[in-house]
C-alpha cells in the first residue's frame, strides 16, 4: 500500500466520525510523508494543525493506521508547507458529499477568531443550555446586553473549571456586537492581558496599549484569578478598569473563585478587589443531572451525532463535574461506537469512560422506569402513552416519584421523560405518592423493593 493509499483510507475513516468542521479544517492539506520502521510521518500545513492532531486526534489517527498496518507504532508530525497535490487529495475525494457546500464552509468559519474583538463566533446564547445551575449567570448576561455599561456593572461570573464561563464572555460580546456591529467589543484573558502589556512596556509602547483599551464600550477579561502576583499588571488594569467604568463602559470577569476568596497581596490588589465585588457577582455551579442531559442531547444535535437516549443518559449520570468533560465523554463514545461498528450498551459505556470517574450506583430514568413496569408486570412502553387505566396509572406515577425522589428531576422534566406528559402530572404523582407512603406500609415496601432491584442490577450488570 503506498503512502497515499494508507492515507485516503485512513482519512476515509476519520471523516466519519469527526465533525464536518473539524475534518476541514484540522486534516486539510495533510499527508504521509514518510514511513519506516513502524513509524509514520504525517505532513501538516501548520502548528495548529499539528497541536490539535496530536492532541485531540492523535490516538484516533493511530487506530486507523494500525487497523490496515499493524506494525505502525507511533507517528510523527511535522509542518510542511502545503502541496497543492495535498489539498487536491482532499477535495477530489469520490464521494458527491465531500464536495463542501456554502453552508458547510459557514461551519469552517466557526475557528475563525476575529482578532479585533478577540471573539469565538461559535460561543453563543443560543447554543448555550440554561438551567438552575447557571440560570442567574445567564440572566445576568442578558442584562447586561440589552443595558451594557447600566446596573449589571462589572460583571462578575465565577466558577470551577469547564463550566461555562468562557463560552458564556463570549456571548455576551457575540450578542452586544450582532445587537450593534459599531460597538467596541474586546475579549482577552488575564494571562494574555499582562503579556501584552509587559510587552508594551519593554517596547516603550504603553501609551498606545492605553489608548487602545480606553476606547472599548465592552471589556471581558477570562479567569482574573491569573492577576494575582502581578503587583504591575494589577495596578495598569485598575487604572483601566476606573477610566472605563467612569465613563459607563461595561466590563466583564470571569474568575475560578469569587472575588473574596482572591488572596490580597496589597493595597491596589485590594482596591481592585473591592471594585470588583461593588459589581454584581453571579456563580455557575456544577450542572445537574437533568442539565446535563440537556447539554448532551443539544451537543449530540449539533454535531450530529446519534446515540441512543439510554447512553445520553448514562454519560450524564456518570460525569459530574463539568461540562468539557462530558463533551469530552460524548466525543469518546460517539468515536468508539463508529469504530467499532455498533451500538455500544450500557456496560461498554462504563468502561469506556471508567477513567474518569468514580465508581457510583448508576441509574438513570430509563432504568427506573423499566424496572416499576417489570415489577408491577405491564408493558415498558404502556407507562409513556397517555392512558388512564388504573393498572398503568399507578406504577407510572410510582416512576415518577422515583425519578424525583433518587435523581432529583425536575417536574418538565419529568413530564417531558413520560411522552410529553404535563408538568402538573409529575407533581400530583409525587405529591400523591409522597403522602401515601407515610400511611401504607405496602407501598412503602414495594418501593423498597423496586430500588433495591434497580440499585443492584445497575451495579452488577
Ligand atoms: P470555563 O471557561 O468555565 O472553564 P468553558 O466556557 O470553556 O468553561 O466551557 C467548556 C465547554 O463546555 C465549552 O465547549 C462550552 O461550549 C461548553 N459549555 C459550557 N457551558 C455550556 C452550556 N451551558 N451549554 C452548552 N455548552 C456549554
Ligand atoms: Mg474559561
Amino acid at each position: 500500500m503506498t503512502n497515499d493509499d494508507l492515507w485516503r483510507q485512513a482519512l476515509g475513516e476519520i471523516e466519519l466520525a469527526v465533525s464536518r468542521a473539524n475534518f476541514v479544517t484540522w486534516f486539510k492539506d495533510t499527508k504521509i510523508m514518510d514511513q519506516a520502521d513502524g513509524i509514520v510521518t504525517v505532513g501538516v500545513p501548520n502548528g495548529f494543525s499539528k497541536e490539535w492532531l496530536e492532541n485531540k486526534f492523535h490516538k484516533f489517527i493511530l487506530k486507523s493506521l494500525r487497523v490496515r498496518i499493524p506494525e505502525i507504532r507511533a507517528i510523527n508530525y511535522t509542518i510542511v508547507a502545503p502541496s497543492a497535490s495535498a489539498a487536491k487529495q482532499l477535495k477530489s475525494k469520490p464521494k458527491k458529499e465531500n464536495v463542501l457546500t456554502s453552508g458547510e464552509q459557514l461551519d469552517f468559519k466557526e475557528f475563525y477568531i476575529d482578532p479585533k474583538t478577540n471573539l469565538n463566533p461559535k460561543y453563543t446564547l443560543e447554543t448555550f443550555i440554561v438551567g438552575s445551575f447557571n440560570e442567574l449567570a445567564h440572566a445576568a448576561a442578558l442584562a447586561v446586553i440589552k443595558n451594557p455599561g447600566r446596573v449589571y456593572n462589572p460583571l462578575f461570573i465565577y466558577g470551577g473549571v469547564g463550566l461555562g464561563k468562557t463560552h458564556l464572555l463570549q456571548a455576551i460580546g457575540n450578542a452586544i456586537l450582532k445587537e450593534n456591529q459599531n460597538k467596541k467589543v474586546y475579549y482577552i484573558t488575564s494571562e494574555k492581558f499582562a503579556n501584552e502589556l509587559l510587552n508594551s512596556l519593554q517596547n516603550q509602547t504603553i501609551q498606545n496599549f492605553k489608548e487602545k483599551f480606553r476606547d472599548y464600550d465592552l471589556l471581558i477579561v477570562d479567569d482574573v484569578q491569573f492577576f494575582v502576583n502581578k503587583t504591575k499588571t494589577q495596578e495598569e488594569f485598575f487604572h483601566m478598569f476606573n477610566t472605563l467604568f467612569e465613563s459607563g463602559k461595561q466590563l466583564v470577569f470571569s474568575s475560578d473563585r469569587s472575588p473574596k476568596s482572591i488572596p490580597s497581596l496589597g493595597e491596589i490588589n485590594d482596591r481592585l478587589i473591592s471594585r470588583m465585588e461593588a459589581g454584581v457577582l453571579v456563580d455557575i455551579s456544577e450542572p445537574e443531572y437533568e442539565s446535563r442531559l440537556a447539554i448532551l442531547k443539544s451537543k449530540s444535535a449539533e454535531k450530529k451525532v446519534e446515540l441512543p437516549e439510554s447512553t445520553l443518559e448514562l454519560i450524564a449520570l456518570l460525569i459530574q463535574k463539568s461540562i468539557r468533560e462530558l463533551e469530552g465523554a460524548l466525543n469518546t463514545i460517539h468515536i468508539q461506537s463508529k469504530y467499532q461498528n455498533k451500538v455500544l450498551n450500557q456496560e461498554e459505556v462504563k468502561s469506556i469512560l471508567s477513567k474518569n470517574i468514580k465508581p457510583r450506583n448508576a441509574v438513570t430514568p430509563s432504568q427506573i422506569i423499566k424496572t416499576v413496569a417489570d415489577f408491577y408486570d405491564i408493558p415498558e412502553k404502556s407507562i409513556y402513552e397517555h392512558t388512564r387505566k388504573t393498572e398503568v396509572v399507578r406504577p407510572r406515577q410510582i416512576a415518577m416519584f422515583l425519578i424525583r425522589d433518587d435523581l432529583g428531576g425536575s417536574y418538565p422534566f419529568i413530564g417531558q421523560k413520560f411522552g410529553g406528559m404535563d408538568h402538573t402530572t409529575a407533581i400530583h404523582a409525587y405529591e400523591k405518592i409522597s403522602e401515601e407512603v407515610k400511611r401504607n406500609s405496602k407501598l412503602e415496601d414495594e418501593l423498597k423493593l423496586i430500588r433495591d432491584i434497580y440499585q443492584n442490577t445497575t451495579a452488577t450488570k
